[in-house]
């Protein structure tokens, strides 16, 4: 085989990049392209801060591609549309990129892939987002585990026979000529967008954070994860090299990496988990529609200090700390009683990290009726998990500066009769369907 494209999506890097390499390895000719998405681009708000940093980062990836002589076609559009058109262009036999799990990038994949074999135009994807895909981490018995312990004992053990191996595809792009001689990158406005204002973290973390992660990791006031997420969710960062550090340095940080697979692994085999409780007794509880309480949720002003500091940091920064998201989440579905979906929404709007998989089983965990959650009857006391891990106020003061003041609201709802109103609301329903 003689000409490729090879298509980047979530895995804006040229250093260990498996489809990349695949691509370098069959042609003698690859041509790079990245397609800024309509069907993705349409339902976004436009001053999106994920638009702006996929933007940031393709400036970089063709400047990169430049200094090897090769140039990253950009295009905006529908890549079903888009790619059979260049691969005729450049009469090429084969289009490659990486995996992506998600269903409609699935969707999506299967309808590129009838067009291209049509015009007998190979297409072919790597596994380079995760460690392991798929099916690669099953029970004894051939079925999905649903039960994050076993699973990441099994994922461990499958490492030893398996280690990990990064990619040699920056070392392999002198083997290869590109196809197209120029790129214009369009502009960020070119694209209908303009900048957030939001500040985009590093990929640079120090082996301490790692190291010290299991004592340091939650504490929302301290600096104490890596805010690594932006950076695995885009690829701009390899997991392989993370997870290597990661066994060097710190189980605990390595077991987050493993949930991150577990509900990937989890979101392949159950897609119907996009719009459905995983477990399905759990649509039948009756929500509360109460719009003022949901605003006053995503606002941050429910009165309640830890949860109120961590929806605005969401909506200032776009990022918001493990811990902190698990009690916002808890008290919209738990003390509100509003549909997890409603929530789920508004972090995918509005998290920079957003993964549609660890989204869905952050929430899911959150309001109950996920995979591994806690029982329905445990609900967090978000003035507890407050005194627990911000005792001294750092992250409360950091995040709503009228706290201690009269200007800061009474508590929207009281602790007690909430607890007792979602324990009632959830048994109702449980025992409806059991
Ligand atoms: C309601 C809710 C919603 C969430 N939504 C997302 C989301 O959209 N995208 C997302 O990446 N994570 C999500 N998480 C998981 C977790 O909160 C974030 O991954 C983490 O806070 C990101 O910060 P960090 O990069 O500093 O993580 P670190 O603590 O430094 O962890 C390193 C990496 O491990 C992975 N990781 C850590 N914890 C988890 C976890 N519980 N589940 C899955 N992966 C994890 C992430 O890729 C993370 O970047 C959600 C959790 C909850 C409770």
């Amino acid at each position: 085989m003689s000409k490729a494209i090879f298509w980047h999506r979530r895995d804006l890097r040229l250093e260990d990049n498996a489809g990349l390499l695949k691509a370098c390895n069959c042609a003698e000719f690859v041509q790079p392209i990245f397609i800024f998405d309509t069907q993705i681009l349409n339902e976004l708000d436009k001053n999106d801060a994920r638009v702006e940093f996929i933007h940031r980062e393709i400036v970089r990836l063709s400047e990169e591609y430049a200094s090897h002589n090769l140039h990253l076609r950009v295009e905006i559009g529908n890549p079903v549309e888009i790619i059979p058109v260049l691969a005729e262009e450049m009469q090429v036999d084969h289009v490659f990129t990486n995996r992506d799990y998600e269903p409609y990038a699935l969707q999506r994949d299967k309808a590129l892939y009838e067009i291209l074999q049509s015009m007998g135009v190979g297409f072919t994807g790597a596994k380079d987002h995760v460690i392991f895909e798929k099916n690669e981490v099953m029970k004894g018995d051939g079925t999905p585990y649903t039960v994050f312990s076993p699973y990441a004992r099994k994922w461990k053990e499958r490492l030893q026979q398996h280690p990990i191996t990064p990619h040699n595809s920056l070392e392999n792009l002198t083997k290869v000529r590109g196809i197209t001689s120029h790129s214009k990158i369009p502009s960020l406005s070119d694209i209908g967008f303009k900048p957030s204002g939001i500040a985009f973290p590093t990929t640079q973390v120090e082996d301490l954070l790692i190291s010290k992660y299991s004592e340091q990791r939650n504490f929302p006031g301290k600096p104490g994860t890596s805010r690594l997420g932006v950076h695995l969710r885009f690829g701009t960062l390899s997991i392989r090299r993370l997870a290597l550090r990661a066994l060097k340095l710190n189980e605990t940080y390595l077991n987050e990496l493993i949930w991150r697979e577990f509900y990937q692994m989890i979101l392949f085999h159950f897609p119907y988990t996009v719009t459905s409780s995983f477990r399905p007794a759990y649509d039948a509880i009756q929500w509360e529609q109460n719009s003022e309480h949901f605003k006053r949720w995503c606002e941050g002003t429910t009165g309640y200090p830890l949860v109120d500091a961590g929806m605005r940091e969401l909506n200032a920064t776009g990022f918001m700390h493990n811990r902190v998201r698990m009690v916002t989440a808890s008290f919209l579905t738990k003390h509100l009683l509003i549909d997890w979906r409603l929530g789920e929404g508004y972090f995918a709007k509005k998290l920079l990290d957003f993964e549609l998989a660890s989204n869905l089983g952050g929430w899911q965990w959150a309001a109950g009726g996920g995979c591994d959650a806690a029982p329905y009857f445990r609900v967090f006391n978000p003035t507890a998990q407050q005194e627990k891990f911000d005792a001294k106020f750092e992250y409360v003061k950091r995040w709503i500066p009228e706290f201690g003041t009269s200007a800061y609201p009474h508590p929207i709802i009281e602790h007690t009769f909430a607890r007792n109103r979602v324990i009632e609301r959830f048994k109702t329903a449980l025992n409806k369907t059991a």
